[in-house]
């Protein structure tokens, strides 16, 4: 990367949200799902839950909703700007301002470390997300409007109940108009919801431990459902499932009963595609039997993990220049290189490079090579440039399904490196949002810094970091 887009809150995060409810929750233990998507939780600061009201970092939340933040040192405000919303919040404050007027805080923002954390509920709310609270998962779901996932608040299907806009706490479900499920079932690899009314199912995937879920919004359990199968007094219950290798079990609940919203999840005893059937026919089908491969297993079936490796720039793209006039194409070339004559060692690991001299491939290209082969991960290898004082190592994905990649390489980019760790971030660069896989951009050192600089373009530091490289791909893959 040529220069650095981060600005404001790149040593900041912050979230909080007040959860009167979460004084049983372990802090540490607490999810975050932006639109069914997993939230990066352990950099940055951890969670914390002060007095019941659970801060959270933000930074995230704040990158992929596309806030507007600053951060003033001086006074230590931070104001968040979103369309026609504006919070400003400071450190050690109980009252903020929102649009200029004064609003009290359950909780006051405070530094840790490097870290701001900020009221989460109230920064989401009034920013116009839905918050919901999961007490077995431990969970915090946020929903953007018209994200068309969540659990299907606030996406009109409640017809008649005329809510729209307002929000759902306030609105009682008129429970005639909800469609009742009379029965779950699982067999032949396929998950059965029966429905005596039409309903658009929100179906996501998650990890750690996958599973696949599927909301139901405006929905209840039929009152014959209990006669049928197991439905405790918590409107809470689950199947066992033995004859089925990917599935260990389909558990069924009413995830929010305002409005009424049923929670169906397959546990998964691995990641795997599916197919959602809905014909609007009184039978909502989630397929298992899909020919996708499941994530690991390598194109042309050979056991092996494929891995894409991008040098980045090449040819008339220079990329950055250094202090000392060397460009960046080369500093990535020579290490993708190394990284090269390293994986050739590995029997379990097939590698293709987007570039092995110095040529230019596009952006387009790049994507499509991997995406073409289907490979397992994408790694893309840079330095960056910025002022003369920003020195150290940043690891970048863009879709969430990267994030674990990106942790683990970004761990061991900051051990070989030995320069100082900037942290996993998030940013929307072309070859990790188009790429298919688990996709990431290391960015190993500022070529605009003395320090960085002279040992960029070592021997031993390209060395060091190709090992790196290479033990993270290992452990990532899973390969002794
Ligand atoms: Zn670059």
């Amino acid at each position: 990367m040529k220069k650095i887009g981060f600005t404001v809150f790149m040593f900041f995060a912050m979230v909080l949200f007040v959860f009167p409810q979460w004084g049983h929750a372990a802090a540490g233990s607490t999810s975050i799902y932006l639109d069914g998507k997993g939230l990066e939780l352990t950099k940055n600061g951890q969670v914390q839950n002060v007095k019941g009201n659970v801060m959270i970092p933000i930074r995230v939340v704040v990158e992929e909703l596309g806030f507007d933040v600053d951060w003033d040192k001086k006074t230590r405000t931070i104001t968040i700007q979103q369309s026609d919303t504006q919070l400003k919040l400071v450190v050690g404050q109980s009252t903020a301002l929102v649009n200029g007027k004064e609003v009290k805080l359950a909780a006051a923002p405070k530094l840790v470390s490097d870290t701001t954390l900020v009221p989460l509920r109230f920064v989401g709310e009034q920013m116009g997300l839905k918050v919901n609270w999961n007490n077995e998962e431990k969970a915090v779901y946020l929903i953007t409007p018209n994200s068309g996932s969540g659990n299907g608040t606030g996406s009109g299907e409640n017809a008649g109940s005329g809510n729209e806009g307002q929000t759902p706490g306030q609105v009682p479900d008129n429970s005639a108009n909800l469609a009742n499920v009379g029965g779950i079932s699982f067999s032949d690899n396929r998950l059965m919801i029966a429905v005596d009314k039409n309903v658009k199912p929100n179906i996501f995937k998650m990890a750690g431990p996958d599973r696949i879920v599927i909301d139901l919004p405006s929905t209840k359990f039929a009152d014959s459902f209990s006669t049928g199968q197991l439905l405790d007094q918590t409107q809470n219950g689950y199947i066992d499932v033995t004859e089925y290798p990917d599935v260990s079990k389909v558990r069924y609940a009413l995830f929010n009963d305002q409005p009424s919203t049923i929670r169906v999840v397959l546990d998964l005893n691995h990641a795997k595609n599916y197919e959602l059937i809905n014909n609007n026919d009184g039978l909502i089908i989630v397929n298992l039997n899909t020919d996708a491969s499941t994530p690991g297993t390598a194109p042309g079936g050979n056991g092996k993990k494929l891995v894409v490796i991008d040098a980045g720039h090449g040819g008339s793209d220079p990329g950055a220049i250094s202090i000392t006039k060397k460009k960046e194409k080369d500093f990535n070339l020579a290490v993708v290189l190394k990284v090269q004559e390293l994986l050739k060692q590995e029997s379990d690991i097939d590698f293709v490079l987007t570039r092995s001299s110095d040529t230019y491939p596009t952006l387009q290209d790049r994507v499509k090579i991997a995406n073409d082969l289907k490979a397992d991960i994408f790694i893309s290898v840079h330095a960056n440039s910025g002022s003369a004082t920003a020195s150290g190592v940043e690891t970048y994905y863009t879709r969430s399904e990267s994030l674990s990649l990106a942790k683990v390489m970004h761990k061991y980019l900051v051990q070989s490196s030995g320069l100082k760790d900037r942290s996993v971030r998030s940013k929307s660069l072309h070859v990790t949002r188009e790429t298919k896989m688990p996709a990431v951009l290391l960015e190993c050192g500022y070529l605009s810094n003395k320090n960085d600089n002279a040992v960029l373009y070592t021997e031993d530091f390209q060395n060091r970091v190709a090992e790196g490289i290479v033990k993270g791909i290992k452990e990532y893959l899973g390969v002794k």
